[in-house]
């Protein structure tokens, strides 16, 4: 439990700091008075934690309390550790308000969304000239996103591979809306200075996108050296390998935060409607003239969206798209809630169980 690693080869110097701290942390944090530090997820295992303090990263359980109210620290998350080096004890007490947070709905098991990073600033949506590209995917990761709270970015990588780089920006473009659209290459650094206003000091970003679109490779650039394996890519299927990594947070020279782990690269749709409210604007915005006010958009008369699909102003396959999310998203739903019932079925039998036990209990001489 005792053992600190320097942070030097994080490449953060002056760090008095947790980074990513501001003051509306400091304010919740002064609460705490006495043996509490603050500190920062870099990685979560089972029943520890790797956290961040300052000139160090630590290990710390989890406080039984806080598991026990269902609050699990996820990567990036702000935490107040009570530390008693003496007893050989660092325990995370709470988790400090989290600014924005990335969720997906457990796939399978009903028991509704599961946060995966805490804090994230900006999220890079990478995606790949060739095979990977595909507007019906980053209209998805763009639903996703939006819900979060973070800003989209989406980065066009690979660029060197393009016949014509402008025109595929422009198609990605065309389905983007305001986000920026940046064609870069990882391999030859083309294109990386325009990343520079998502990576300043204290701000956390995060890669997301399909395995072998080279996001390992960008965050090897944002490094003077590798710290992240990069998998050469197979070639009877385009994809790249996995790659494990330990540490999920890590701090660029500049102080910038970067945030990577395999659950963040393999995000689904989670609970995520205003996400994709605002992943369409164009079709909310045609929405506003349908006839009914419950339109769905698929066959009902007076349907502006479906006129303005007609007219060529939305795309086809843009609206199929969008139907294909909102049904997701109602799937999900639904069994989030039967997830819930189960869940409290549960809790009542627990009950039921520990009233006969006292009644027994209590029956005996
Ligand atoms: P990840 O799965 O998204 O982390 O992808 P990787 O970073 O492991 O990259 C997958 C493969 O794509 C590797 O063979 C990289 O060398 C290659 N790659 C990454 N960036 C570029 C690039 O800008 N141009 C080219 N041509 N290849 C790249
Ligand atoms: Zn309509």
């Amino acid at each position: 439990m005792n053992d600190r690693h320097e942070t030097e080869s994080m490449g953060h110097n002056s760090m008095n700091r947790v980074p990513g701290w501001n003051e509306e942390l400091e304010s919740a944090f002064s609460a705490y008075k006495g043996p509490y530090i603050a500190g920062r997820v870099v990685s979560r295992h089972k029943t520890v934690c790797e956290i961040l303090i300052p000139g160090a990263v630590v290990q710390a359980g989890i406080s039984g309390a806080l598991l026990r109210i269902g609050k699990q620290p996820v990567v990036g998350d702000f935490v107040v550790l009570l530390d008693q080096p003496e007893l050989g004890s660092r325990i995370i007490v709470n988790i400090l308000p989290r600014r924005t947070c990335l969720s997906r709905g457990a796939p399978g098991d009903g028991s509704g969304e599961q946060v995966l990073a805490a804090n994230l600033d900006t999220i890079f949506i990478v995606t790949s000239v060739g095979k990977d590209l595909n507007l019906r995917r980053l209209e998805r990761y763009l639903t996703v996103v939006y819900s979060s709270g973070a800003s989209p970015v989406i980065l066009l990588n690979k660029i060197d591979l393009a016949d014509d780089p402008v025109l595929i920006t422009e198609k990605i473009q065309s389905i983007a809306g305001d986000v920026p659209v940046i064609p870069l290459s990882a391999l030859s650094k083309d294109g990386l200075d325009a990343l520079s206003p998502y990576l300043n000091p204290g701000e956390t970003v995060a890669l997301i996108g399909s395995s072998g679109v080279g996001k390992s490779t960008l965050i090897n650039a944002f490094f003077d050296e590798a710290i992240q394996k990069t998998a050469d890519i197979r070639k009877d299927d385009e994809k790249g390998r996995h790659t494990t990594t330990v540490r999920q947070l890590f701090l660029l020279p500049n102080g910038a935060i970067v945030i990577d782990n395999p659950g963040i690269r393999e995000i689904q749709l989670g609970d995520s409607s205003d996400g994709l409210e605002k992943a369409f604007p164009d079709i909310v915005h045609a929405a506003h003239s349908c006839r009914f006010k419950d339109c769905t958009h698929h066959d009902e008369p007076g349907c502006a969206v479906l006129k303005a699909v007609k007219e060529g102003l939305i795309p086809e396959e843009r609206l199929d798209s969008y139907h294909r999310l909102t049904d997701e998203l109602i799937f999900q739903s639904k069994k989030s809630e039967i997830g819930l019932k189960r869940l409290e079925k549960e809790k009542y039998r627990e009950i039921a169980v520990t009233i006969k036990k006292y009644k027994k209990f209590k029956g005996k001489p």
